[in-house]
């Protein structure tokens, strides 16, 4: 059974061919605070290939904003964005993982950008955490773990 989601009125739905929930991180950068409106976004990189998108998705840019331009897609009507893509992970794309359907059980297992965390959010001491972006051989060697 593939892992599902779509965005909050229901128009917008994927699916993943994968058996079981991705592998989730929390970005906690101000960015993604601002973006999600909330705390910290929580994300899951994953081969564009295996991710089925509604063709019906909003695309849209916002290239004079973003130091790392992306094309972004999400739905027109609840403006719920649910994934992006850039030229930083070709081939790769990256999902709202708060989208899943099981989000309930979704559990980060990496935190970067802690630099710039809530004070009050406390980070699980046994998870990996960047206070920046880490690169991808330190993103991969967590991923490990
Ligand atoms: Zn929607
Ligand atoms: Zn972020």
């Amino acid at each position: 059974m593939p892992i599902t989601g779509g965005c909050r009125c229901g128009t917008i739905r994927y699916d993943i061919a994968l058996d079981a929930l991705p592998l989730v991180y929390a970005c906690h950068c101000r960015d993604c605070q601002t973006w999600s409106g909330s705390a910290f976004a929580l994300h899951a990189m994953l081969p564009e290939a295996i991710l089925s998108l509604d063709p019906g998705a909003h695309r849209f840019r916002l290239d004079d904003v973003e130091q790392m331009p992306s094309e972004h897609l999400g739905c027109a009507r609840c403006m719920t964005r649910i994934a992006n893509r850039n030229s930083a992970v070709p081939g790769m794309i990256i999902l709202r993982a708060g989208t899943l359907d099981r989000s309930n059980e979704v559990v980060p297992a990496i935190h970067i950008w802690t630099s710039s965390a809530q004070p009050w959010v406390t980070l699980p001491d046994k998870s990996p955490a960047f206070e920046k972006t880490p690169t991808p051989a330190e993103f991969q060697v967590a991923l490990a773990k």
